[in-house]
């Protein structure tokens, strides 16, 4: 009976096994999410850092603004 068992145990391990390698796993989906949360973080402490004596207002395509920091102009040069 005890053989039985321990069969049953192994045989349980094992599908287990195959079943973390599988490539459906459950945390898979959990990740990405996670990452791009970091990746649009990282921007906002780039532009901080290269801007320093500029305004530094980023545009819509990703161009920071070349004035000087605290500008007068209300609108922003990107060149
Ligand atoms: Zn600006």
């Amino acid at each position: 009976m005890d053989n039985l068992r321990a069969m049953r145990e192994a045989k349980y391990a094992a599908a287990q096994k195959r079943g973390a390698e599988a490539p459906t796993r459950p945390k898979a989906p959990v990740a990405p999410p996670l990452a791009s949360t970091v990746k649009r973080a990282t921007p906002a402490a780039d532009a901080a850092a290269p801007a320093e004596g500029l305004c530094g207002h980023r545009n819509m395509s990703g161009r920071t603004c070349t004035r000087e920091q605290g500008h007068p102009q209300k609108s922003h040069r990107y060149s």
